[in-house]
């Protein structure tokens, strides 16, 4: 009915709409007020028989859903490590919906093909991974995982003469895994799904930081993979990649990293040093959702090899016409796919590298912020802030328990809350483009004020 003419004024009205939704996501409170998200179920009317104008789906969209989002894309959003926006990335992400193109093929995209290339050469430069490395465009860093461990399931057992892809893992020779015992669960997940199991892997134990200890390492052989993490989830502190590195390969394991958010301390100088090591694993796996500031979902894996990744993600039809060109799904577990390289690119060319770099280090300097503005309140600080991660108790647990609870509720900022070391902490994340120095003031002001009035 609507087939192939533009609606008048429905694209503008979104943009309006948008834009006053962002211009007002800083002045909002930052979770959605329960009566907010009560007034959705306005939108769960049974499916109409008959069709509607587009401008009043968006206005019923916008009325019923605006106000019950949470500000994420604001600056005072500091929960789980949550990135917002950039405006050249939102801008790219509406344009490349107009263009609907699958990123599966490049003979349907070459368009989203080719930006994708570059974007990952770029990134490849950024991260100082070497430039043949095979590069895969996923939702995120579970995915990510998944499709690192798939490459590394591939390329062990083929050198042990198995294909498994065609002959799955029943009576395979038999790969061990090692992780760290801060093992991120999303990579957890990622094992289950590849078949090694969650529950067959040799766990190292971490320093109080959360960080592998190398010292720890069990015995291994060129059947393992040793799975690390640069960016611990909850301190941020990084395994000791260079080391263990450098001792896996002279064994002829695989390494693995977890890199969801620490990999970007690669496109900081000052930071750098954290990511020592991480460019010599074998595969890689990053989110831009997360600190590129890109629009949900995009996530990358990289593999050293770059046929590791091909053979073990690789199919064919007659009907599925290839060009000889790098072929997107060749890269990832997902067929036809958006197209994530756009946002991606238009993220890295708006920054530049010196942006990035900035934008980086100004997140990790706030985290300080918050850490030091915290710690002379009187408040315990319980990670070392390397990177952007903050971990804060307000006393006993169920005193933090109850300040994490109030911060939620009091909407000037949102943070989440976890066990470290056995104890319960308040998680500052700081990952987002949008976040100023006045709303790190304004939300340590608010933690404050709610920690010294629960304590007291
Ligand atoms: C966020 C995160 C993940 C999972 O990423 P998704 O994008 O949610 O799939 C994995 N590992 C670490 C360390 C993370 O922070």
């Amino acid at each position: 009915m609507f087939g192939g003419a533009l609606v008048k004024n429905l694209l503008p009205d979104a943009a309006s709409r948008a834009e006053l939704y962002l211009s007002n996501v800083n002045r909002r409170r930052v979770a959605p007020a329960p009566e907010d998200v009560a007034r959705l179920e306005h939108l769960a009317q049974p499916l109409p028989d008959e069709a509607a104008d587009p401008r009043e789906v968006l206005a019923l969209l916008d009325e019923y859903g605006s106000p019950a989002t949470v500000a994420s894309s604001g600056g005072r959003y500091f929960g789980f490590v949550t990135g917002g926006t950039l405006p050249a990335s939102l801008a790219a992400n509406w344009l490349a919906a107009a263009w609907d193109q699958n990123c599966a093929f490049r003979v349907m995209s070459p368009a989203a093909s080719r930006l994708e290339e570059i974007a990952s050469d770029w990134l490849r430069d950024i991260f100082g991974l070497p430039a043949q490395s095979g590069c895969g465009f996923v939702t995120g860093a579970t995915t990510a995982n998944f499709a690192g461990l798939t490459a590394a399931r591939h390329a062990l057992l083929a050198r042990a003469g198995w294909n498994v892809e065609e002959q799955g893992l029943f009576g395979a020779p038999e790969i061990k895994v090692i992780v760290g015992a801060e093992v991120h669960i999303s990579l957890l997940k990622a094992l289950s799904l590849v078949g090694f199991g969650k529950a067959r892997v040799t766990p190292v134990p971490a320093d109080d930081q959360g960080r592998m200890r190398a010292d720890h390492l069990p015995a291994f052989d060129d059947r393992t993979v040793i799975c690390i993490q640069a960016g611990n989830v909850n301190s941020g502190a990084f395994d000791p990649a260079a080391e263990i590195c450098a001792r896996a390969h002279e064994k002829g394991a695989w390494v693995h990293v977890d890199g969801a958010f620490g990999l970007w301390a690669a496109a900081a100088p000052a930071r750098r040093h954290l990511a020592a090591g991480v460019a010599e694993a074998d595969s890689l796996a990053t989110d831009c959702h997360k600190w590129l500031n890109v629009p949900y979902d995009c996530g990358l894996t990289f593999v050293r090899d770059a046929s590791h990744l091909h053979n073990a993600m690789t199919f064919n039809a007659a009907y599925l016409q290839t060009t000889g060109g790098r072929e997107p799904s060749h890269f990832t577990p997902e067929s036809s796919r958006r197209a994530r390289g756009v946002e991606v690119w238009a993220a890295l060319r708006s920054l530049g590298r010196k942006g990035l770099a900035e934008m980086i280090e100004r997140n990790c300097r706030q985290a300080a912020c918050f850490a030091e503005g915290l710690r002379s309140a009187g408040f315990r600080i319980l990670n070392d802030v390397v990177l952007n991660q903050v971990l804060v108790s307000f006393g006993t647990d169920i005193q933090t328990e109850r300040v994490i609870d109030e911060v939620q509720k009091d909407g000037t900022c949102w943070c989440g809350g976890t066990q470290w070391n056995g104890q319960t902490a308040m998680r500052i994340s700081v990952s987002s483009w949008a976040t100023t120095d006045d709303d790190v003031h304004q939300s340590l002001e608010a933690m404050v004020r709610i920690a010294k009035r629960v304590v007291n």
